[in-house]
């Protein structure tokens, strides 16, 4: 049984919370489908719009994601300010090989640090095009705090074992104009150096 988000890539627009279960056995669906009628976990109407809409340009929207992750994972390990960058499609980056091997390209997700005269909340505060959000996968370029966001949860010392460390920004690379997304990090940098 494959277990798969429909929030992020499927969905694609950062509207909906949606999830699904795939079988290649038409016994395991039926028993499936007979749990979900009986205890009436099912999508509604309208989320059931949106994913299905959403799936219809899943593919042209994901060639323009890889496009743009690329070049901003390539963008930022060039740049002064950034100490690293976590991209599995980056030759050099952790994992690169093994993702070579299981997948067509390193998808839309960055992670990267800023070196340490940077101050990460004002280049939070001065992104303009670049949204601080909790969402991934969709059209629209976001970044997140993860430490102290989606990862706030999780006991600090465990955080910082993983790798979550408080400087550690994640991006989630939109469709937009690539040089608009790098414009707007650029500068966002640039304001957060600590003179
Ligand atoms: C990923 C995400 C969730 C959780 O959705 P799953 O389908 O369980 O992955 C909820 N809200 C937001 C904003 C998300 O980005």
């Amino acid at each position: 049984i494959v277990v798969h988000s429909a929030t992020k890539y499927l969905g694609g627009h950062s509207d909906v919370v949606s999830g699904l279960a795939v079988v290649n056995s038409a016994e395991l669906a039926e028993k499936i489908a007979f749990i979900q009628n009986s205890t009436g976990g099912v999508l509604g109407p309208f989320d059931s719009f949106l994913l299905i809409r959403g799936i219809k340009t899943l593919a042209v929207r994901m060639d323009r994601h890889v496009y743009n992750a690329e070049k901003a994972a390539q963008f930022l390990s060039e740049h002064d300010a950034v100490k690293n960058v976590y991209y599995p499609g980056l030759p050099g980056s952790q994992g690169y090989e093994v993702n070579l091997r299981q997948a067509k390209n390193g998808g839309a997700m960055i992670s990267f640090e800023l070196k340490d005269n940077y101050d990460i909340n004002t280049f939070f505060e001065n992104l303009q095009l670049v949204s601080l959000a909790e969402s991934l996968g969709g059209v629209e370029s976001l970044v997140c705090h993860p430490s102290s966001m989606t990862h706030a949860s999780i006991p600090a010392d465990i955080r910082k074992k993983v790798g979550i460390t408080d400087g550690l920004i994640r991006l989630s690379v939109g469709i937009e104009q690539i040089n608009d997304i790098l414009g707007d990090i650029a500068q966002a940098i640039a304001k957060a150096e600590r003179k």
